[in-house]
């Protein structure tokens, strides 16, 4: 640890540097944004059911989705998310997490308020439950969101923060213009989506991270308000199958989700279904929202999802929410060299070249450079 010293006061002011370095200001909008939605179809009358999630809301006049972004209004389904996100940040893209996406690039990150989940342990719960046109937003066209990410010179946009999939439109019509400029587009999800809209958002999608966030559907339905893992699971097989970057997060909650067995199923899963180059993150769960009388997650407990992870076969796993792990670095699976060397978001070494090991020419899955 003390040879990292340095590194970690670097990591700091990387840290304290980019929230400085904010580019943009809120525009203390509180109008209500509003447009139709895609996915939803008129059952009888006035009565309209959303199709964009496994929710499958069926909503009467006046009403709102679980989301709290789609309501119907006189029989038409309206978004209140488009063109007014609550954050917007330049980030690197570590944070997202990809890790095996252009390492040490920044990503234009933004996020509008809403979620299709209510997971009690939500990092980002203060936006994440908060209802898009009843927070401060700024004011942003698709056109200021791409022109803003190439000024900050960004080449991700990156859906993030909260749940990218209520903001749908909104996030579809950046990915296509994000496309043409040839920037490329992100997200961060719960994976909560139905497979129509999935495929259509994934034509314009580079690279994915989906929180899996157990791997049994008592903890979906305890902790996430009813929501099923199945869906998820599907979700994940379809980015796979459509050739889009895929990352997973797996948020380790002591005495939750945390049985050896259960860890085991989840990564044989994965290998089987995904393949054994899909990089693997646990994160370290630290008390928030609506669990804060659990205590942080013992750093043991995520070296040993560790260990069951490298024995199952999966070649990328991770340890995150952990400063000064070595288990946050990339290793040639082939010569055990090290490839990425990271601490927190700052990248201090970096030995892949043209997506190859530079020890051995292991060819390394992931984004790597252009050349
Ligand atoms: S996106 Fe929102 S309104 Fe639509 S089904 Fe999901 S939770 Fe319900």
């Amino acid at each position: 640890m003390m040879k990292r010293l340095p590194l970690v006061i670097s990591a700091i002011l990387l840290s304290v540097f980019l929230l400085l370095d904010a580019p943009f200001a809120h525009a203390g909008s509180d109008k209500s944004v509003s447009r139709v939605a895609a996915y939803w179809q008129n059952l009888k009358d006035d009565i309209v059911q959303c199709v964009l999630c496994p929710r499958k809301c069926i909503l009467k006049n006046g009403e709102r989705g679980f989301c709290t972004v789609r309501i119907n209004k006189d029989g038409t389904l309206y978004t209140l998310g488009y063109g007014n996100p609550v954050a917007v940040h330049v980030d690197p893209i570590e944070k997202k997490p990809f890790f095996h996406v252009l390492p040490g690039t920044n990503a234009f990150s933004l996020a509008v308020a809403g979620c299709n989940m209510r997971c009690l342990f939500c990092q980002n719960w203060t936006i994440s439950q908060a209802k898009p046109d009843e927070v401060t937003a700024y004011d942003m066209t698709p056109q200021e969101v791409v022109s803003g990410a190439m000024k900050s010179g960004c080449p991700f946009i990156v859906y993030t923060y909260t749940e990218p999939t209520v903001f749908y439109e909104y996030m579809l019509d950046i990915s296509k213009l994000a496309r043409s400029k040839g920037l490329r587009n992100g997200m961060h999800t719960c994976g909560y989506i139905n497979p129509e809209p999935l495929k259509e958002i994934l034509v314009y999608m580079d690279a994915i991270n989906v929180d899996l966030k157990g791997f049994n559907e008592d903890f979906y339905k305890k902790m996430g308000a009813f929501a099923q893992l199945q869906p998820v699971l599907e979700t994940l097989k379809t980015i796979k199958d459509n050739g889009v970057w895929l990352e997973i997060t797996n948020l380790i909650i002591s005495g939750q989700n945390d049985s050896p067995e259960e860890i085991r199923r989840m990564c044989q899963w994965i290998k089987n279904n995904l393949g054994d180059e899909v990089p693997l993150h646990f994160s370290r769960f630290i008390p928030a929202f609506r669990l804060q009388n659990l205590p942080p997650t013992p750093v043991e407990k995520l070296e040993e999802a560790y260990t069951i992870a490298k024995d199952v076969g999966l070649k990328y796993v991770y340890i995150g929410n952990v400063p000064g792990s070595p288990r946050e670095d990339t290793y040639c699976p082939n010569c055990t060299k090290l490839l990425v060397g990271r601490l927190g978001y700052l990248i201090y070494e970096n030995n892949i070249t043209r997506g190859k090991c530079k020890f051995c020419n292991y060819a390394i899955a992931g984004i790597w450079d252009d050349k």
